[in-house]
């Protein structure tokens, strides 16, 4: 019984704890009266958890406000230059590197193209090596390097530093262990698609709504389901695979093994194969002007008017929002958020996108849907990824 009532005291520390840095972190400054008025708490706990935050060097006081008279208040705000963290983001084309305060907020941003086409798990360790001292070059020595942040297509194994399968950049089993050691911070390695979600609800400026899916569009479609302000990882840490999820009955095979998965319908490859039926049909197409099809360029061919290349984005549009339409019947969110890794797109993607998803089965009770588009993914999902590194180290919530 007193066992059950120490750990009920430690969790209730820990609530309030969050609470309060929830609190000073969305106010950006605010004082000690104010957090007490908006959480309940006694000035008397507010007194110690802050003077502990202020020892651990995340909260700082700071000036007075302008007052009308009386004692001037001091203002806390949440210490976000006590340290850096760098947030990573694994493309098909290379790595994003990011260097963040304890804000989560990008202060430097590069990006290092792959050299070669295929490489070992050593060549992208060394690769990530050379990015991570890049970014932090510069860095003042006073300030702490807090950790790392992965963000990568596939399914993780957090615990052991390893990417247990990624088709989209074609690693399995690679192991990140090796940069741990070598910067001697720890590592958070996550699902870009979840990493983008939590920088939804880090940033402030995601979904209102507790329920929300975002959903990551780039070479493949991934999903970050938050339920109820939390994210909801499934059972192996999977939950969001939106991109194989059947929309065709018997269609294409997909390199997962199941036959009409979506992503095999709204993906690069799908703009490739698409471009390649429309030659091998004979149609009308300046494409056929093209030495080889790529995304690319069937993306410019569309932008200069080619009606084929249109046509061929409008129905990746299309097929993902039936995709994400089976997820808003399965999930009943509050709100989707888009983010599209080449913005330029969302043009020929969203019109039948929206159509789609507008035909959900609770549209006839009237029920809102908030649909968000973040033009900025890449900035999002490093965001959420050296938020997900600040939150575990100093146990501050990302959930709201
Ligand atoms: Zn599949």
């Amino acid at each position: 019984m007193n066992r059950l009532r120490s750990v009920n005291q430690e969790l209730m520390r820990e609530f309030n704890r969050i609470l309060v840095i929830q609190h000073i972190r969305s106010a950006k400054m605010i004082s000690r009266s104010d957090i007490s008025k908006q959480t309940g708490l006694s000035m008397s706990s507010l007194t110690t958890i802050i003077s502990n935050l202020i020892d651990e060097g995340l909260v700082k006081e700071v000036c007075e406000s302008t007052s009308r008279g009386g004692r001037r208040p001091i203002m806390l705000q949440f210490n976000g230059d006590y340290g850096y963290v760098v947030g990573i983001k694994i493309e098909v084309e290379g790595i994003y590197f990011a260097l963040s305060n304890l804000e989560a907020e990008v202060e430097k941003k590069i990006f290092m193209k792959y050299p070669t086409s295929s490489f070992s798990n050593e060549q992208i360790n060394q690769l990530l090596v050379n990015g991570i001292t890049e970014v932090i070059k510069g860095c003042k020595v006073d300030e702490e390097f807090v950790g790392i942040g992965i963000a990568t297509s596939g399914l993780i194994d957090q615990k052991n530093l390893l990417v247990l399968g990624s088709p989209i950049v074609g690693w399995t089993n690679y192991s990140f262990q090796g940069i741990a050691e070598r910067f001697n911070v720890p590592i958070h390695v996550e699902n870009d698609a979840n990493a983008f979600s939590f920088g939804n609800i880090w940033d402030f400026k995601g979904p209102k709504s507790r329920n929300f899916i975002g959903v990551l569009i780039g070479a493949g479609v991934g999903a970050g389901i938050v339920l109820d302000g939390r994210l909801y990882r499934g059972e192996a840490g999977g939950a969001g695979e939106i991109g194989h999820i059947v929309i065709q009955n018997g269609g294409t095979t997909c390199y997962c093994g199941q036959r009409g998965c979506l992503e095999m319908y709204a993906s690069y490859a799908f703009i490739v194969g698409e471009g390649k039926r429309m030659l091998a049909m004979h149609r009308q197409t300046t494409l056929s002007e093209l030495s080889s099809i790529t995304p690319e360029g069937i993306w410019q061919a569309a932008k200069d008017g080619d009606s084929c290349s249109q046509e061929i984005l409008f129905k990746l549009g299309e097929n993902l929002g039936v995709g994400i339409r089976n997820v808003i019947n399965l999930m009943n969110p509050g709100a989707i958020v888009l983010g599209i890794e080449n913005s330029g797109l969302g043009e020929y993607l969203l019109p039948r996108l929206k159509t789609e998803i507008s035909s959900h089965f609770f549209a006839q009770y009237k029920q809102e849907l908030e649909f968000q588009v973040r033009s900025n993914c890449v900035d999002v999902v490093l965001t959420g990824i050296c938020a997900a590194v600040v939150s575990d180290l100093f146990r501050i919530p990302i959930y709201r």
